[in-house]
């Protein structure tokens, strides 16, 4: 049954690892997928998921299935942790989640949860996360773009958003990156998001908050998830997926929550009771270890301090690499101006290079980074930070 199966292609961003796998070049540096690498190079785990670690393997804890939302607890510090303890629409249980495999399975039981109810368009910032597309396309809605990258001028066109989102149809859904935008590192400012609150409101449209990288844009996970609280405050009925990746540096655990904000509770409960349709004959239910992980530290005052710290010391450093790679840019000759680096937030520096001076990157200097000139500043160390901008100099003159 298998003679007509071909190949298929490497993922562009995952498939840059086996590539670099493959090389056997001594100095070559990869700055490709987005994972946060200590001072020295190395995966990170926190300190506090170390203890959390520590308390769970003395807990005695049984193995059996989680409910096909997940971990309950977990749900709920987890949407504490994203719309604020504060929030008045949580405390009136208008908000309501399930547990998802992280980022990317919480996107996908929502695509395909919108599709089996109606949904036909859903609209992308140009250019977004690398999968986005491939997700949605797959959950059977039509994927389109809406403008908010000006690359000339390595800023946000906010105007160009604007109207987009201005011509979408009422009904559509709108996927905004809560903060930290991959690849490009430009968010909206505040009053900007503001605006964007009130255009998107009289456009009846369906807004999606993707927040994969709470804590990373300002090193504060609070004010992180600034825009999102905006938003329900402005009694937008909106729909997030949380990835604990990043924050929390549990990237192989697979750890998410997708939310809804109904009118009442018992709506957000309607609309969750369809996320578990989609769920059960998916995957039916999610693992609970890196769930318990995140529930030990965010029960604990005291270890959620220690979280806290902890993430925006991988926020420091890596806003310190950002200076430390343009400076290195400059030393090494370049005349170009690289203010956009230490300008962008985030995990990605979108450098400008174009698709060929990338390969030539590659097959020249043994620097991998993404086909679109992304360049993961959490790759980026004291020690590799003049060889990386060497390279770039060099295919970018
Ligand atoms: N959304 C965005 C914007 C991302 O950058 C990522 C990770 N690169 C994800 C979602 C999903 O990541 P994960 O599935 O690891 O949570």
């Amino acid at each position: 049954p298998w003679s007509f199966f071909e190949m298929a292609p490497l993922d562009p961003i995952i498939g840059l690892n086996e590539q670099f796998q493959k090389d056997d070049y001594p100095s070559k540096v990869i700055v490709g997928v987005g994972a946060y690498r200590d001072e020295k190079g190395k995966p990170f785990v926190l300190p506090s998921v170390r203890k959390a670690e520590k308390i769970l393997a003395e807990g005695g804890l049984d193995m059996e299935y989680a409910g096909i939302a997940g971990e309950p607890r977990f749900v709920d510090l987890a949407l504490e942790f994203a719309y604020g303890e504060d929030s008045a629409a949580l405390k009136e249980g208008r908000i309501q989640g399930v547990q998802a495999l992280s980022g990317t399975g919480g996107l996908r039981v929502f695509g395909e949860m919108m599709k089996k109810h109606g949904s036909t368009t859903l609209y992308l910032p140009n250019p977004s996360w690398g999968n986005h597309k491939n997700i949605f396309t797959n959950s059977g809605l039509e994927v389109k773009n809406y403008r908010y990258y000006d690359a000339d001028n390595s800023s946000l066109d906010f105007e160009g958003m604007v109207h987009d989102i201005k011509s979408m149809p009422a009904g559509s859904i709108v996927l905004l990156h809560a903060c930290a935008h991959n690849p490009t590192g430009m968010d909206p400012t505040l009053e900007q998001w503001k605006e964007l609150s009130s255009v998107i409101k009289e456009q009846d449209l369906v807004t999606f908050f993707d927040c994969a990288y709470q804590g990373f844009a300002s090193g504060d996970a609070s004010k992180d998830a600034a825009a999102i609280r905006m938003f329900v405050e402005d009694g937008h009925l909106i729909s997030m997926v949380q990835s604990f990746s990043k924050n929390f540096g549990l990237y192989g655990q697979r750890v998410g929550a997708l939310s809804v904000v109904g009118r009442d509770a018992e709506e957000a409960k309607k609309v969750v009771s369809q996320m578990k349709t989609v769920i059960r004959p998916m995957y039916s239910n999610p693992p609970r270890h890196g769930a318990r992980l995140v529930t030990t530290i965010l029960e604990d005052p005291q270890l959620t301090a220690e979280f806290r710290e902890e993430c925006k010391g991988m926020a420091d450093r890596i806003n310190t690499m950002r200076g430390a790679l343009k400076d290195s840019l400059e030393s090494a000759g370049s005349t170009r101006d690289w203010s956009h680096i230490t300008d962008q937030i985030g995990m990605f520096a979108y450098s400008g290079l174009s698709n060929e001076q990338v390969l030539e990157m590659r097959a020249k200097h043994h620097v991998y980074c993404t086909g679109d000139g992304r360049i993961s500043m959490a790759g980026v160390t004291s020690d590799n930070v003049d060889y990386i901008a060497n390279a770039i100099h060099d295919v970018a003159k």
